[in-house]
């Protein structure tokens, strides 16, 4: 071997040395769960993973020994995800919203052997205790609650754990490739999967989300992550921001729009990422105060396709770029984010935003690639539009404990998106490929009808699927949510598509819901959908 530079492991340990060195006396702020703001900084989050991970090798866990999380957005859950990982534990962050069966199934399946939880979350737990024989230890994340020990007995006190640990407890050194968290995803159909991030992939990872076209997290900057920590490791943007010392606002459990608007003008948040349910929140209630969210530069917005009317009010009305970006729980999640090239500078200021609003092109360390029905490569044309496939430094290889048998074509990962890909690079999700409507042989993307409908002023959400039509096999409906007070009618939202799309792609009809059904990390949950007005156009 010829190279001759230094070579250390990639690992998270050295993400919080780094932010506790150089941006010790930087402010994270947090939400209690049980109410009441904390200010803590960077150097203290620091030594309070240290005692945690010196008290959970005191505990006698062994390497990679899984510790979940059943948690809000706080400053003990951001102290678990370097404690436990820095001290060469699993952090496995777990979706309170799931179903009991959920939890169960996935609490046994990955063998966690500790639970931190916020403390609200103490009946949920009680609830399935006796299900769950491999756990060992139970951990509210707080100080000593009576109240808690009577409902769940043999509890510990998070507060108290770290109390006996050590805050120079010298972190352990191994391999990067290491098990560093997991995740699981929250199919709609079967059991949900485990994907099990190594050290080195959320290293990359973060370098790569830092990089300026894509998150772009900077020192100077204070980010509020409102994409919850156990949707995928919060997208990355704790380990991003301790790899540059920015600021945090850590939200808590109010995701309302008066909560986050609160947080955004009392502490100055300069960069917010979340899915656009949340935004619609936002924006909605910032309207209502007559906020103008003046210290607010820019929003990430991703996990579900963001509209293009979002991206406008944000710029219009606000002055925030919205950045969106796609991605999944197998990839760490960044797999794209739209961010301008040089030549578009001198584009008409139309098409320049034109440009913003499609999912984006990969950072380095990622590939795309779309192929037909018979794996065949498809051009990047923007218009042939086929299977998303995707390969790189933070996409799994394969499932935790599941035979990996056929899992990747080629050394490709199927991400099960429908996309199209234009000469720059530059990806447009079209569908799930599950949701994509098949209508008399030909293709219409539910989501380029709802980004349609949700711009309509009289509605608050709106979501398109496929349902069985006589001539045509499959047609698409509109399942529409009215603004509080505002009844639109079927032809004046149908009206609305004309001449934005081929006439042959709008809806055949338009049903009314108070509210859509959605997943536990807020995806429409179009099956629900399917099932319930599957019969509306055959009767
Ligand atoms: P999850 O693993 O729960 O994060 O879900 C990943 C899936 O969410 C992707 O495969 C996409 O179908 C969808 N998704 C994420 N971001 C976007 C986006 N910006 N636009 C459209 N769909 C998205």
């Amino acid at each position: 071997m010829l190279g001759q530079m230094m070579t250390a492991p990639l690992l998270i340990s050295s993400l919080i040395d780094h932010a506790a060195r150089y941006h010790g006396g930087t402010s994270i702020v947090s939400v209690n769960t049980t109410g009441g703001i904390e200010h803590t900084t960077w150097a203290e989050v620091a030594r309070n993973a240290r005692r945690l991970g010196s008290a959970l090798t005191k505990l006698g866990l062994e390497p990679q020994a899984r510790c979940a999380t059943i948690a809000w957005n706080n400053r003990r859950h951001l102290e678990i995800y370097f404690g436990t990982s820095g001290a060469g534990f699993v952090c496995h962050t777990i979706n309170p919203r799931l179903f009991p069966e959920q939890l169960v199934y996935i609490i046994n399946h990955a063998e966690d052997r500790v639970l931190f939880i916020d403390e609200t979350f103490v009946p949920l737990v009680a609830a399935i205790r006796d299900q769950l024989p491999a756990l060992d230890h139970i951990v509210i994340m707080g100080p000593r609650s009576e109240a808690a020990v009577e409902k769940l007995p043999g509890i510990t006190f998070y507060d108290e754990l770290i109390a006996g640990g050590d805050p120079d407890f010298d972190w352990p050194s191994f391999d990067e490739n290491t098990a560093s968290s997991l995740c699981y995803t929250s199919g709609t159909t079967g059991n949900p999967k485990g994907v099990l991030y190594s050290h080195r992939s959320t290293l990359l990872h973060s370098f790569a989300g830092n990089t300026a076209d894509a998150l772009a997290i900077t020192a100077r900057d204070v980010v509020l992550p409102v994409v919850p920590m156990f949707h995928v490791n919060a997208w990355g943007v704790p380990y991003c921001a301790a790899m540059v010392g920015a600021q945090m606002v850590m939200p808590g459990p109010g995701l309302d729009g008066e909560s986050l608007v609160g947080l955004i003008d009392t502490y100055g948040v300069t960069l917010a990422l979340g899915v656009p349910t949340i935004w619609l929140g936002l924006l909605g209630h910032a309207k209502a105060v007559g906020s103008s969210l003046t210290s607010l530069e820019r929003t990430v917005v991703g996990g579900s396709a963001c509209p293009p009317s979002m991206i406008t009010q944000f710029r219009e009305e606000y002055g925030v770029d919205t950045i969106h970006a796609w991605g999944m729980s197998e990839m760490s999640p960044l797999g794209s984010v739209n961010m301008p090239l040089a030549k578009h500078r001198d584009l008409p200021i139309d098409q320049q935003h034109r440009l913003r609003e499609n999912q984006g092109r990969p950072p380095f360390g990622v590939e795309l690639k779309i192929i037909d029905e018979d794996g065949a490569d498809l051009p990047w044309d923007g218009e042939a539009q086929g299977d998303l496939l995707v390969r790189g430094h933070w996409v799994l290889d394969s499932y935790f404990h599941i035979s990996d048998e056929g899992l990747l074509q080629d050394g490709w990962f199927a991400t099960g998106d429908v996309a199209t890909i234009d000469p720059d690079g530059y990806m447009t999700i079209k569908d799930r490929s599950k949701d994509i409507i098949k209508s008399g042989g030909e293709w219409i993307s539910s989501v380029e009808l709802e980004n349609i409908a949700i711009a309509h002023p009289a509605l608050q959400d709106a979501a398109v699927v496929g349902v069985a039509h006589a001539k045509w096999d499959e047609r698409p409906i509109l399942i529409a949510v009215p603004v509080e007070g505002q009844t639109p009618s079927e032809d004046e939202l149908l009206a609305f598509f004309e001449g934005k799309i081929a006439t042959w792609q709008v809806p055949d009809k338009v049903v009314f819901k108070d509210v859509l059904p959605r997943n536990a990390t807020g995806k429409v949950l179009k099956r629900t959908l399917r099932e319930e007005f599957g019969q509306v156009l055959t009767g």
